[in-house]
């Protein structure tokens, strides 16, 4: 496995994931998604949606708003207990969650012994205040999950959509959490983004509705390409469930820095939506249509973080080789991105074998073509060799170089990112071929 350095670094370089703010001298664990990373992220987002919502029947998506009724978060619980154990060093004043540390410990910023604080509850709420005034009563909140509004909209969802039971709602979006300890690049963050699906079925078939679930995310991760040897699937002990939960599993990757949390599935009763009806006094009870019968739906939740599914396809993809260089009998260490494919922030670059304009002015209409239908990269700079690695280091499954040749035979090379294999392609076969191999 990769040391984080490396992937922040080729990140940074590569125009993946900057520091936020960073001209003003940073902000602390803030990060902005460049060029590359925003396509990557977006490419993951649209797989999810695409898989767990637009090709199934039994799904819906909605887009709510971020911030909602603070009486939300009231009766959920979350203004009251969302919270972490916070401590805090009295010589250096350094912060830490004291489910993280050892509190008898020296601390690890300043080394003093004995200096931590009792622990006390911080809530993770990042709260503002909406319209002119900031008294109590303007007081809101950012929702620091995407899943509540899939709750208290359920009954207009599922009246418009007419979906019978057992049917879910998903929804990607922002959620904030101001977490005492942010860190380790974009794994934990005060502002992120969630992949949810609230899954409603009958109380009697949750546990067969769990295992599908826990298959679907198995396969979801396969898709990413993540080797499932660095999978762990933890079967969260009673003790440690929410009570109104009968079966919990995190979902654990193993990190440069440690064996962490990447996913959640949960089985949560009906309790959110009990919640709900309880202190709005709407009937949100779904009318079964077939038996007449009226109630609560019981709910499945597979909840995953947009970031952390970045962070581990990009240290997934990441690989070190030695590859020959442009020297006979000569080797070096290629750095290569192995994204699958239908991740990857460009599909194709095209590379003309020189600037001259008879090579120049054909490659641009030929990577302007391609662009209609896939993301595509044009470069021109430096030597062939140097536009490979760095195509190799954003991930780009096939290069397509246009020579002087190409002006006579009408055909390209086309070199694919992992096997550095080339193929002589006819310029007319070109869309297909590429086609065909980006499907495969
Ligand atoms: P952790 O134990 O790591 O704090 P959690 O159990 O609080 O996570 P959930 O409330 O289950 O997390 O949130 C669902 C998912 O949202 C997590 O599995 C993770 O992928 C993502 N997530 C949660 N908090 C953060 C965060 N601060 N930064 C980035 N992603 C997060």
């Amino acid at each position: 496995m990769i040391e984080m350095d490396k992937l922040i670094s080729l990140c940074k370089r590569r125009g993946f994931v900057f520091p936020g703010s960073d001209i003003y001298g940073g902000l602390a664990n803030s990060w902005d998604y460049g060029p590359l990373g925003a396509e990557l992220k977006k490419n993951i987002k649209d797989a999810w949606w695409d898989r767990f919502v637009r090709r199934r029947a039994d799904m819906v998506g909605i887009d709510a708003a971020l911030i909602m009724n603070p009486k939300v978060w009231e009766a959920t619980g979350h203004v009251a207990t969302f919270s972490d154990p916070l401590t805090e060093c009295t010589k250096c004043h350094t912060r830490y969650r004291a489910d993280q540390i050892d509190i008898t410990a020296a601390c690890a910023h300043c080394g003093s012994k004995g200096t931590f604080t009792p622990p006390a509850q911080f809530n993770l709420m990042l709260k503002t205040f909406l319209g002119a005034k900031e008294g109590a009563e303007a007081v809101a909140y950012f929702r620091p999950e995407t899943a509540q509004a899939m709750f208290v909209d359920f009954k207009m969802i599922q009246e418009t959509s007419r979906k019978r039971v057992p049917f879910g709602i998903a929804q990607v979006g922002k959620a904030f959490r101001n977490e005492i300890t942010p860190g380790n690049f974009i794994f934990r963050t005060r502002e992120f983004e969630q992949m949810e699906v609230e899954y409603f079925v009958k109380e009697s078939e949750w546990a067969k509705h769990f295992e599908t679930w826990l298959t679907e995310l198995k396969v979801w991760l396969d898709f990413c390409g993540v080797d499932r040897t660095h999978l762990h699937f933890h079967e969260i002990e009673e003790a440690d469930r929410a009570f109104y939960s009968k079966r919990t599993v995190d979902i654990e990757y193993q990190y440069p820095f440690g064996l962490k949390e990447l996913y959640g599935l949960a089985y949560r009763g009906d309790y959110d939506l009990k919640c709900h009806q309880d202190k709005s006094g709407a009937d949100l009870r779904y009318l079964d249509p077939e038996t007449n019968e009226k109630y609560l739906p019981h709910v499945i939740e597979p909840s995953l973080g947009v970031d952390r599914t970045v962070l581990v396809v990009m240290l997934e993809a990441y690989h070190e080789e030695e590859a020959p260089t442009a020297e006979a009998g000569e080797s070096a260490i290629r750095v290569v991105m192995k994204f699958p494919k239908a991740l990857a922030p460009y599909k194709v670059a095209v590379l003309p074998l020189s600037k001259k304009e008879e090579l120049s002015v054909p490659a641009r209409q030929l990577a302007d073509s391609l662009r209609q239908k896939w993301a595509v990269d044009y470069d021109e700079t430096q030597s062939i060799g140097k536009r490979y690695r760095r195509q190799d280091e954003i991930g780009t499954p096939y290069c397509v170089t246009f020579d002087f040749d190409t002006l006579n035979d009408q055909a390209v090379t086309v070199r694919d990112r992992d096997s550095m294999k080339q193929e002589r392609v006819k310029l007319s076969e070109l869309e297909a071929y590429l086609d065909t191999q980006l499907k495969a």
